[in-house]
């Protein structure tokens, strides 16, 4: 568990469950290099990166956020290989989506934007949790995406948004946080 568990999803799908049953699939989408694994390796209490490079990795983690526990798979495979099976697959699997760009780099953005018209395509009716991560928020210098930017984009493709730094671990907690409480949200809203 909380590992680099290994590069066969398959494999720890059956090994994440809580007290009832449910385990939540999160998917990380974006374009390289922007963070994904690095946040999903902090997600997972993965200290050292350096032994676990660039494979589709799955992280299983129980957070408990309002004195209530819940089981995250968090997939990091959106970029495992270059499939255009494994890219419909991470479209159609997510109960929720963290689409991450790095606030240096503006083509990251567009391919932000991109990746969200795609994945309300695939999902047509369906209300997926989605949170838009501006990452890499500690390089101040380099910045090409402003904050203005970033959460008027999540204004019109109606999700939340968040600036973090995987490097100085900030608003990671936040982020993870968020995309719990938004699945609840979601999960009660259905319930009723
Ligand atoms: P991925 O391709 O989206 O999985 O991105 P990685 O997590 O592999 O990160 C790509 C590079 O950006 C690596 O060299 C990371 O160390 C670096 N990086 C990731 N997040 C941050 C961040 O918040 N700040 C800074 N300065 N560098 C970061
Ligand atoms: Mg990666």
């Amino acid at each position: 568990r909380n590992s680099c568990v290994s590069d066969s999803s398959d494999s720890v799908i059956s090994s994440g469950s809580d007290s009832d049953g449910q385990v939540y699939k999160v998917v990380l989408l974006g374009e390289h290099g922007v963070g994904k694994s690095s946040l999903a390796r902090i997600f997972g209490g993965v200290e050292d990166s350096s032994d676990c490079e660039e494979t589709g990795n799955t992280y299983d983690r129980s957070l408990v956020v309002d004195d209530e526990e819940t089981s995250i798979l968090l997939y990091d495979i959106w970029e495992h290989d270059n499939s255009q099976w494994l890219k419909d697959q991470c479209m159609r699997m997510g109960d929720a989506y963290i689409i991450v760009y790095s606030v240096t780099d503006k083509s990251s953005f567009e391919k932000a934007s991109e990746l969200r018209i795609q994945l309300r395509r695939a999902r047509q009716s369906e209300n997926i949790p989605i949170i838009l991560v501006g990452n890499k928020s500690d390089l101040v210098r380099s910045r090409e995406v402003s904050v203005d930017e970033g959460s008027a984009c999540a204004v019109v493709f109606d999700c939340k948004f968040i600036e973090t730094s995987a490097s100085l671990h900030h608003n990671v907690r936040d982020l993870f946080e968020g995309i719990l409480r938004q699945i609840r949200l979601r999960k009660d809203s259905k319930e009723e």
